[in-house]
């Protein structure tokens, strides 16, 4: 071991010591049981898959235009930049002709890797935005842990079902176009129904990633702040709209190639521990 990794974990020791953190606890523990956020300027660490946060922002249960569901996880804490795209986004949803949007998760109060699901969402930066058009729109608190929300997709993710809507092309359309979006993830059937009928500037189609899952929600994940020097951005999604590659896609979900799984082996996950974060995500979970 290196001098400067030593000195590394002996810090990490040291801060761990100092207070009632236990070291041999996967660190998905630490963070999931953090019930607030830090009371410090907002500043996400390290990556969306491997990181945390000070400052995140509670987006608020209820807005005029949005609910968020499944409270009971204490998941709505998020970067101010997100919560502001996310409550601008429902605002637009409204005009568009929907009652508003329900938002699930975004990040822990401290962000984190999570007990369960995700392997991202651990900056504040990332959000989940559920695909369910307007039907009933104000839920209460006991009904929001229980609705189920409706999956868009037809055959396996090849195609979009009946409940797709021109108004969820506008509002996905909407989200990719803010600047402060790097990436959205969804089923590849709603990608290339989205390129299909898409018949102005295309450019926007680009940020719009098909994914496994993504059925029942999409996913928006917006870049490193401005002077966030501790948070690594994802590199760019590759040039063009990304219909071709969308539309080969479903063509496997429809003729799987032989002998190829259509899905790559689930490997199970390496557990992440406090010293595989980024130094400041250890004092993140010794503040009050
Ligand atoms: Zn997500």
């Amino acid at each position: 071991m290196n001098m400067t990794r030593f000195t590394t974990l002996l810090i990490i020791f040291v801060v761990v010591l100092g207070s009632d953190i236990s070291f041999s606890e996967p660190v998905k523990y630490l963070f999931g049981k953090q019930l607030v956020a830090t009371d410090r300027p907002a500043q996400p660490y390290g990556s969306y898959a491997r990181g945390c946060a000070d400052g995140l922002v509670k987006l608020p249960e209820t807005g005029a235009t949005w609910q968020t569901m499944r409270l009971s996880r204490n998941r709505n804490w998020g970067h101010p930049n997100l919560v502001k795209t996310l409550t601008n986004l429902s605002k637009k949803a409204k005009e568009y002709g929907w009652n508003g949007l329900y938002f699930g998760d975004i990040s822990q109060p401290r962000g984190g890797p999570m007990l369960s699901g995700h392997r991202s969402h651990q900056l504040g930066l990332d959000a989940d935005i559920w695909l369910m058009p307007k039907l009933k729109f104000n839920y209460t608190i006991e009904e929001r842990e229980k609705v189920l929300p409706q999956s868009m997709s037809k055959m396996n993710g090849a195609m979009v079902n009946n409940q797709w809507s021109k108004t969820h092309h506008k509002i996905i359309r909407a989200i990719s176009k803010d600047d402060n979006v790097a990436r959205i993830f969804i089923f590849p059937g709603a990608k290339v129904k989205m390129c299909r009928d898409e018949k102005g500037n295309r450019d926007w189609l680009r940020k719009v990633r098909p994914w496994w899952g993504h059925i029942y929600h999409f996913h928006v994940r917006i870049n490193c702040p401005e002077g966030a020097e501790g948070c690594r951005s994802q590199f760019p999604p590759p040039s063009g709209d990304g219909c071709l590659e969308a539309e080969d896609w479903v063509k496997k979900i429809f003729n799987p190639p032989p002998l190829k799984r259509s899905r790559p082996k689930v490997q199970p996950r390496a557990e992440i521990l406090l010293s595989d974060l980024p130094k400041a995500c250890s004092e993140i979970l010794t503040i009050d």
